[in-house]
């Protein structure tokens, strides 16, 4: 599958390959949408696929999302994996190697949030980040945005005003609130990601989440991790043991194609504020759930965007064939 011709990642390329899995009266009973609108009008859709015809009480759940729009690749790994899920083919029209999509379908509801931020994608330079074209620094302003002083990046915050605050330009991580207010989306629930994650929890809950990310792992010898929760160690028994099972699955999937994975997992690492503000947003959630994140190397040549959205994929298979209890021997 070469993902670069099938990159669907901004706003209008989602909306409408969902117009068009919706248009397909075989994916009717299916494919489930759910949305919420951004303050600039764009939408960020919630796209579920299950067999509607069972009920989805005994089903297992597992949500994946993507809520940084200068991590393109999760993105596209989602929208190539629904299409596998509905039509049985990769976007480039080639035979899904995916196992038993039927069986899939039949016992579990998977919903993909795979752009949360169109808002901050719609204002990316570029479609994917290869590493080619910007260093890491120019990146990264691109990311937060610039500093007026410095020129290098700015400041990572939860929420801000432009009343308060004066960045030379504004980093596409940011979602826009209101006239004055902008947000990272995982930092705060009023933000398109986490209204859209209320709306479709209320009506489906989930068992599991897998959230997608990239890093750039600078002097880094791995070019992706899984990252365990920031509370792992506090979580009860059996989730922190599904959490280990599930990454060193993933892990070792990542090996088999060829990556160069961190072997072993570990919580995040954050402390202080930023610790803080996944502490105050993620506790909600936390106790409940098995949740993972990966993290696949982004602006860097030695990962070229093809194996950044493959290897998104991977961990998306992955932790469904873990849930049906599938193991994949090639
Ligand atoms: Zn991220």
């Amino acid at each position: 599958m070469n993902y670069l011709n099938h990159w669907l990642a901004r706003p209008y390329q989602i909306e409408r390959q969902i117009n068009k899995w919706q248009k397909d009266k075989n994916n009717k009973d299916i494919l489930d949408i759910d949305f919420v609108t951004q303050y600039v009008g764009l939408k960020a859709y919630g796209i579920t696929v299950t067999n509607k015809a069972i009920p989805s009480d005994k089903k297992k759940k597992l949500l994946f999302s993507v809520p940084h729009a200068h991590e393109p690749a999760g993105t596209v790994a989602c929208m190539n994996v629904i299409n596998q899920l509905l039509t049985d083919q990769n976007l480039d029209g080639s035979q899904s190697d995916i196992l038993d999509r039927h069986n899939i379908l039949d016992n579990c509801v998977l919903s993909f949030i795979a752009d949360a931020n169109p808002d901050g994608r719609s204002r990316s330079p570029v479609d994917f980040w290869d590493g080619t074209k910007y260093t890491n620094d120019e990146f990264w302003t691109f990311m937060r945005g610039r500093d007026p002083e410095t020129k290098k990046m700015w400041k990572r915050m939860g929420r801000w005003s432009i009343r308060n605050e004066t960045p030379e330009t504004i980093g596409i991580v940011y979602e826009q609130l209101s006239a004055h207010e902008y947000v990272e989306p995982n930092r705060d629930f009023e933000s398109a990601f986490f209204r859209l994650v209320k709306i479709i929890w209320n009506k489906y809950g989930y068992g599991r989440w897998l959230d997608l990310h990239q890093t750039e792992f600078e002097n880094s010898k791995y070019n992706a991790m899984i990252i365990l929760p920031i509370v792992q160690n506090e979580l009860p028994e059996h989730i922190q043991k599904a959490n280990v099972e599930w990454a060193n699955e993933i892990v070792k999937q990542w090996q088999k194609a060829g990556a160069e994975p961190m072997p072993e997992s570990k919580p995040l690492g954050y402390t202080g504020e930023q610790g803080e503000y996944f502490r105050k947003t993620w506790r909600e959630f936390m106790p409940m759930i098995s949740e993972i994140t990966t993290e696949v190397q982004n602006n860097n040549t030695r990962t070229h965007p093809n194996f950044q959205a493959e290897l998104q994929e991977i961990a998306i298979k992955t932790s469904i064939y873990l849930l049906m209890g599938y193991t994949k021997n090639t």
